[in-house]
């Protein structure tokens, strides 16, 4: 099966998708080719995220999937308003496809293999990202082949990559049960909230960002539940309570961090913070990170003695390190470092005021039993 989106609104879809400027359509026909499999995989991986919090949270709307190809091999995800009480997610399959070939490159890097205790040997990489910057290079490693790491290497690979894509699915899956579709855009009829969306609007930047952080604390919050509670290939018999913490924790931070880093395109510049609906990568990288500190602090999750600073700041560094090595480009590992020292009045206040704004009416529409997280400022 390669969606369950109603036929009816499959060219809308299609519709919507041309309006926004891609050169994309959702993935209907099963060719039995390579692309067709690909679909069917990341169809059946997103229903089963998607099945499994609708569940969980007991909610009754119907929340379709469908799988979109682009030529352009765009890196997107969006979340659609249908009906009342109808959603669907679109999830371009290149995203999942540039996150298999990056991962299997950063995995084959001594940084990565040293923080997994992977076998040391390596792949041949006979083929090594370029781009003027770590940015850009980090961009056009997902746009080379994936390689072979050898059975465990594989294993391990696919696993990561499950972790990125439910985040990425459970993120979406935020923006439609927190009633983020309330102040979402709207083309011919069909609202929608588009990862990547650059507007001019400041204001209207600021409200987007607070769904945003909103939708990504979301995904953490129930991504770090799962992956504490799943068994890896690489997690070893006779480890302590707080080493099988920290060693199912790796791989969902790498994973996520790794998402988050290839949204960024340029060192962070505090001026332009707000000329995108969609906070830096490496801001958003922070707050997650930060955000796990909270659910210890606060025992949401019990992480047993793990340390989650040393664990986290870990991931980023060899994130960093992989990058550098897979790519040859030296990246000095600026922006997350940056993104941790941003003052409260820059970032955190300007959004989180705003959500506090808008958080009477996401309240009274979410779809999620729930509650929102509370505001921690005055409205603005
Ligand atoms: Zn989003």
């Amino acid at each position: 099966m390669l969606t369950d989106l109603p036929n009816r609104w499959v060219g809308p879809i299609n519709e919507l998708v041309k309006d926004l400027g891609y050169n994309g359509m959702v993935l209907v026909a099963d060719e039995g080719d390579p692309i067709s499999d690909f679909g069917k995989l990341v169809f059946k991986n997103t229903r089963h995220v998607v099945d499994r919090i609708i569940d969980h949270m007991k909610i009754t709307a119907k929340i379709h999937v469908a799988v979109i190809v682009d030529s352009a091999q765009s890196f997107q995800a969006c979340a659609v308003e249908l009906d009342d009480d109808e959603f669907c997610i679109l999830i371009w399959m290149a995203a999942l496809i540039r996150t298999s070939a990056s991962l299997s490159r950063l995995l084959a890097t001594p940084a990565a293999r040293e923080f997994f205790a992977l076998e040391p040997e390596l792949a041949s990489v006979s083929e090594v990202a370029h781009g003027e910057n770590t940015f850009a290079a980090y961009d056009s490693l997902s746009l080379l082949p994936r390689i072979d790491l050898g059975d465990v290497g594989n294993d391990f690979r696919r696993y990561l990559e499950f972790m990125a894509s439910e985040w990425l699915v459970l993120h979406e899956i935020g923006h439609i049960v927190q009633g983020h579709l309330a102040v979402g855009k709207t083309v011919n009829g069909l609202t929608y909230i588009l990862e990547q969306d650059p507007s001019v609007d400041r204001d209207y930047n600021i409200t987007s960002q607070a769904l945003e952080v909103d939708a990504d604390c979301f995904a953490n919050l129930f991504c770090v539940q799962y992956s504490l509670g799943r068994h890896h290939i690489l997690e070893r018999d006779g480890a302590s309570h707080d080493e099988v913490v920290v060693g199912r924790l790796k791989p969902y931070l790498f994973s996520m961090l790794s998402v988050l880093r290839s949204f960024d395109h340029s060192p962070l510049n505090l001026e332009t913070l707000f000329d995108s609906d969609h906070p830096p990568g490496c801001v958003r990288m922070s707050y997650l990170l930060a955000q796990m500190l909270t659910m210890q602090s606060e025992t949401t999750i019990d992480f047993k003695g793990a340390n989650l600073v040393e664990a986290g700041g870990l991931a980023a560094i060899t994130l960093e390190r992989a990058i550098s090595e897979a790519t040859g480009v030296n990246s000095q590992g600026g922006n997350l470092l940056s993104a941790v020292s941003i003052p409260d009045e820059v970032f955190r206040k300007p959004v989180l005021s705003r959500w506090a704004k808008i958080y009477p009416e996401l309240n009274a529409i979410k779809l999620s039993p729930f509650k929102l997280a509370r505001p921690q400022y005055e409205p603005a």
